[in-house]
């Protein structure tokens, strides 16, 4: 085992530590970990492996719907020509080819599952969100995500070849001689080693990682911190989709009002009572999401600091029927869609970065791949086309099982343990800080000289604290701490505003110098290429 093995548990001993073997290793419950798992050859021992339960992976909390060329005005080269558009010079195509073709397969391969979807007499009810010429969003209610996520989840224990182990918390990857071999984990507070031929990081996105955020605060990008470990190449961290519209509940919850709501006719409006979107941009309340997001930050300054979602000309029927999750959430709160202006506000949603991978999710690290949110493929460029994410999810998680099934790893094991490294940490206290420093220097809104300042500030006093191994919350920590810098050291090396990335000092696109992705790789300087 060479010295770039990653493993960040210290005083582990060969011999002290539990050791599983599995063929293939699915880090990830959400719909690309279980796409991939259910979609890997029945032959193969896979242990599919989260950290903590069902209901706190992004795909769980997903409301409006998956986006796919199925109505019968639509096709695959107009989704491609909008996901193009909406990322702004930097989707990767051919990723975006991939996407949009498969994606009609990638429905079937959910109903095929057992996945219900609204439909009408003439087909599935196929909605619109922000960005899209068509209706084209498949949803089941409001609440798509958790309907995926169920329907796939009861299928899991039906497949005796996988082994899913909850409350397992990945730590590190297994590398050697520049391979991947297996990964380490705290199961039980104890640190076990699992060695597989092939292992595939379905762990999400980071936008949990912002205070104000949409995600469960546990989306904090663990799997791309491991794979910047392992030396995998990491890129275009500084893109972080804001959505528009998210609701504060009395209890502190941010809870999304999906997109879909303006999608069905729901303005917004400023302290003023006055609609303002359609002079920010041509499409109104449907212009992508980051020039809504910085219309309302603009608003708010300039009004009283309050911006609202007007749905009340919609109807009670249809807002309790079609928004259920919403409408139900609201209510808690005394808020009723028919009655009120809601308040609204943006907050992080979608973390577009990632472990950059090719069309079938290999990472630069062999025998390593990624797919979901964790994956930089390419398909949302520098924002994101509404309900691409979850299309994502099942597609390349498809692409992730047929090469893994195609070439499974005919290669021996690795019989030695890591080396124990003991990396310095940053404490549990320090986490709330990271959120907030995000908020406040990596929002919607960005300047230069205030990131530059931060990262020296943080280079210079890190808020340092042993890593006790034992405790999965001190290995997040250091997770956060890692995470946060590699988000603003990417959004200061792009001297430009372009997508989700909006720059004061640099207001302007800059196609010349920055149609270009970011390249993060441990010990290399951040690079553009
Ligand atoms: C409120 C909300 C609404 C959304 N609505 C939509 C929508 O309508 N349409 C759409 O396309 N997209 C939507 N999205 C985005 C979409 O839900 C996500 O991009 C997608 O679900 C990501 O799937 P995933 O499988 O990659 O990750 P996730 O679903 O986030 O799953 C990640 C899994 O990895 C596990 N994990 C993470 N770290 C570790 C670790 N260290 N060890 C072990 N396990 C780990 C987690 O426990 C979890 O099981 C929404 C997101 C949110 C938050």
């Amino acid at each position: 085992m060479n010295s770039d093995t990653c493993a960040t548990w210290a005083g582990a001993k060969p011999g002290s530590v539990d050791q599983w073997a599995y063929d293939v290793v699915v880090v990830g419950g959400g719909v690309a970990g279980m796409t991939v798992a259910l979609s890997l050859d029945s032959k193969l021992k896979i242990a599919l492996i989260v950290k903590n339960n069902g209901t706190q992976s992004s795909t769980y909390k997903a409301q409006g719907g998956i986006a796919a060329a199925v109505g019968p005005d639509d096709n695959p080269s107009l989704h491609l020509a909008d996901t193009l558009r909406v990322g702004q010079g930097l989707c990767r195509p051919e990723a975006v080819e991939v996407l949009t073709q498969e994606g009609p397969a990638a429905i079937e391969f959910l109903q095929s599952h057992g996945t219900e979807f609204n439909s009408l007499e003439s087909g599935l009810d196929l909605t619109r969100e922000a960005g899209h010429s068509r209706n084209r969003v498949v949803h089941y209610y409001d609440y798509s995500g958790r309907q995926v996520s169920e329907t796939l989840a009861r299928l899991l224990p039906e497949r005796t070849n996988i082994d899913k182990i909850d409350d397992c918390f990945l730590v590190d990857i297994l590398i050697s001689n520049g391979e991947c071999y297996g990964c380490v984990f705290l199961h039980a507070g104890k640190p076990v080693m699992v060695r597989a031929k092939a292992v595939v990081l379905a762990t999400g996105g980071y936008a949990g990682l912002f205070a104000r955020s949409s995600n469960s605060s546990t989306t904090v990008g663990d799997g791309i911190a491991a794979a910047y470990r392992a030396g995998a190449v990491i890129a275009d961290m500084e893109f972080v989709q804001f959505h528009p519209t998210t609701f504060t509940t009395l209890a502190g919850e941010v809870f999304l009002l999906t997109e879909a709501l303006r999608g069905e006719g729901a303005f917004l409006l400023n302290s003023a009572g006055e609609r303002f979107m359609t002079g920010y941009h041509p499409d109104g309340e449907l212009a992508p999401r980051d020039e809504v997001s910085r219309a309302i930050i603009q608003e708010m300054k300039s009004g009283n600091g309050t911006v609202y979602l007007d749905a009340r000309h919609i109807g009670k029927e249809s807002l309790s029927q079609r928004f259920r999750q919403v409408y139900a959430k609201l209510a808690e709160d005394n808020y009723y869609l028919e009655r009120d202006l809601i308040p609204v506000a943006p907050a992080a949603h979608y973390s577009i970065g990632g472990i950059l991978t090719d069309i079938w999710g290999k990472t630069t690290v062999p025998y390593l791949y990624a797919c979901g949110e964790s994956a930089a493929t390419g398909v949302h460029g520098a924002n994101r086309l509404a309900s691409n994410s979850l299309l994502e999810g099942v597609v390349f998680g498809r692409r992730v099982a047929k090469v893994i099934n195609d070439d499974f790893p005919a290669r021996g094991d690795c019989l030695e343990l890591p080396a124990a490294i003991c990396s310095k940490g940053n404490s549990s206290k320090g986490i709330a800080i990271f959120g907030e420093i995000l908020d406040d220097f990596a929002g919607a809104i960005r300047n230069g000289e205030e990131i530059s300042w931060l990262l020296y500030y943080m280079k210079q006093a890190p808020l340092a604290g042993e890593i006790n191994n034992d405790k999965v919350q001190e290995c997040q920590a250091y997770n956060i701490a890692q995470m946060t810098e590699l988000i603003l050291e990417a959004a200061l090396a792009r001297n430009e505003s372009r997508g989700t990335h909006f720059r004061i000092d640099f207001p302007e696109k800059n196609d010349a110098d920055f149609k270009k992705h970011t390249i993060q790789q441990k010990g290399k300087k951040v690079s553009l290429r």
